[in-house]
C-alpha cells in the first residue's frame, strides 16, 4: 500500500472502488459480498436509492450551518428519533467516542448535582463492564474495560473509571455505592467478541445501580439502530436506560453520533456545557432519517431478526470441528474458530467475502442490514469452503 495513510490499522490488501447492495468491488474489478458493512456503519448497503437521493438533494441545498442555528432537517430528526427512542433530548455528535464522551459528561455533572444537593462527597465514578469497548479518545480508553486498551504509552488517562464482570451477580453490591453516578454497558459487546450480556444479571445491576443513586447508559453505538433486530437493544433487555448512545449506522455511513437522554436526566445539561462544531449538520441528520425511515418499514427489523437466525442455523448445521461456538442477535453475529480469527478473514478476502474478527478466536458478521438472501448463500457459501 502506499504508505500516505497513518500506519494505525494494519489495513488488509485491497481498494475498494464502489459498492452495491451488500456487493463490494476493487480497483482490479474482482466483486467481494460485504459481511463487514464498514463495521456495521453501512446498514442500507452501499448505493442505497434513498439515501443517494437525499445526500444529493440536501448537499445541493445546505450541508453545514453551525450550532448557532437550527437546521429543519436537523429538528425533524431529533424529533423522529427522540420519539422511537422514546427519550426527551439529544445530543449530536459526529463519532461513538464522541457520543460516550458526551454520556460521560453528562453522568459526571449529574453526580456533581447530586452530590451537592445530599451533602455527600464526590459522586463520579462511572462502572462499566470488563471486555467492553466505548472508543478511543483517552476517556473512553479507560472506560474500555480491557486491560490492552490502558496501554503506558499514552499515561496519564482519565481517572473514575470501575469494571465489573458481566454476570457476576456476586460483586454488584460490592462495586456500586454513592460515589457512582452511572453504570455504561453494551447489551451486546462487539469489540469485546460479540457477548451478550445475560438479561437477568443486567436488570439486576441497573436495579442496583439506580438503588445507589446511579443513571443507566447504554452505549449502543454497535447495536442500535436496527443491528440486533430492534431498533435498540437496550428495548429487548428492557433497560429503560437515561441515556443511549449510538453512531455507526446512524447516518448509513454519513460520519454521525448521538448521546439521547431523558427521565431524570434530562435536565442535566444547561447552554455552554458541551457543543460540537460539525454535530447534527443537514446533511448528516437528513441522512439519517431516510435510515430511520427505512428501519422502521413495518416487517424491515424482524427480517433482520430472521436473516440473524437463518446465518446462524446454517453455519451451525455444517457441523465442523473448527466451529467452535455460535452466538449473536439479530446481523450481530460472532462465530468462534480455529486456528485464529485473522489467518481465516485473509482467505475469505482471497476468495471474495469481507469478514471481521473481535479478538483472536471470533469471527464477527455485521453484514448490511438489507443483504439479500442469495448475498448471504454466496458470502456463506465463500466461508465455508475456506473453514472446510
Ligand atoms: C465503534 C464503537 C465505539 C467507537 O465509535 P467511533 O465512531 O469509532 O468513535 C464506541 N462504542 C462501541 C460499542 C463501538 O462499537
Amino acid at each position: 500500500m502506499s504508505g500516505v495513510i497513518a500506519n494505525n490499522f494494519g489495513s488488509l490488501p485491497v481498494v475498494f472502488d464502489h459498492g452495491e447492495g451488500a456487493r463490494l468491488f476493487d480497483t482490479e474489478g474482482k466483486e467481494y459480498i460485504d459481511f463487514v458493512a464498514g463495521i456495521g456503519v453501512n446498514c442500507l448497503g452501499h448505493n442505497h436509492p434513498d439515501l443517494v437521493a437525499t445526500i444529493q438533494r440536501q448537499a445541493a441545498r445546505q450541508i453545514h450551518i453551525s450550532n448557532y442555528y437550527n437546521s429543519k432537517e436537523g429538528i425533524l430528526f431529533a424529533e423522529e428519533l427522540l420519539n422511537a427512542a422514546k427519550m426527551d433530548r439529544i445530543y449530536f455528535c459526529n463519532s461513538g467516542a464522541e457520543a460516550n464522551e458526551a454520556a460521560i459528561k453528562l453522568a459526571r455533572k449529574y453526580g456533581w448535582l447530586k452530590a451537592q444537593q445530599e451533602g455527600d462527597a464526590c459522586r463520579n465514578v462511572i462502572v462499566t463492564l470488563e471486555k467492553s469497548f466505548h472508543g478511543r479518545t483517552l476517556a473512553t480508553l479507560k472506560a474500555t474495560g480491557q486491560e490492552k486498551f490502558h496501554v503506558p504509552c499514552f499515561e496519564p488517562y482519565p481517572e473514575g473509571f470501575r469494571y465489573v464482570k458481566a454476570g457476576d451477580f456476586g460483586a454488584l453490591k460490592e462495586v456500586f455505592d454513592n460515589t457512582v453516578c452511572a453504570f455504561l454497558l453494551e447489551c451486546v459487546q462487539g469489540e469485546g467478541g460479540v457477548n451478550l450480556v445475560d438479561k437477568e444479571w443486567a436488570l439486576a445491576a441497573a436495579k442496583i445501580a439506580r438503588e445507589n443513586g446511579a443513571i443507566v447508559i447504554c452505549d449502543e453505538v454497535q447495536t442500535g439502530f436496527g443491528r440486533t433486530g430492534s431498533l435498540f437493544a437496550s428495548e429487548e433487555l428492557e433497560l429503560h436506560p437515561e441515556v443511549i448512545t449510538v453512531a455507526k449506522g446512524i447516518a448509513g455511513g454519513i460520519p454521525m453520533g448521538a448521546c439521547l437522554y431523558g427521565g431524570i436526566a434530562k435536565d442535566v445539561f444547561v447552554a455552554g456545557d458541551h457543543q460540537s462544531t460539525f454535530g447534527g449538520n443537514p446533511l448528516a441528520t437528513a441522512a439519517g432519517r431516510t435510515v430511520l425511515k427505512t428501519l422502521l418499514t413495518p416487517g424491515f427489523l424482524s427480517a433482520v431478526k430472521g436473516k440473524g437466525e437463518y446465518i446462524r442455523k446454517t453455519i451451525s448445521d455444517w457441523k465442523l470441528p473448527n466451529v467452535l461456538n455460535i452466538r449473536g442477535k439479530g446481523l450481530m453475529i460472532g462465530v468462534d474458530v480455529t486456528p485464529d480469527s485473522a489467518v481465516i478473514q485473509r482467505e475469505c478476502l482471497n476468495h471474495g467475502l469481507c469478514i471481521s474478527t473481535a479478538g483472536v478466536y471470533t469471527l464477527r458478521f455485521l453484514p448490511p442490514l438489507v443483504i439479500t438472501k442469495t448475498e448471504i448463500d454466496e458470502g456463506l457459501s465463500i466461508l465455508k469452503s475456506v473453514l472446510q
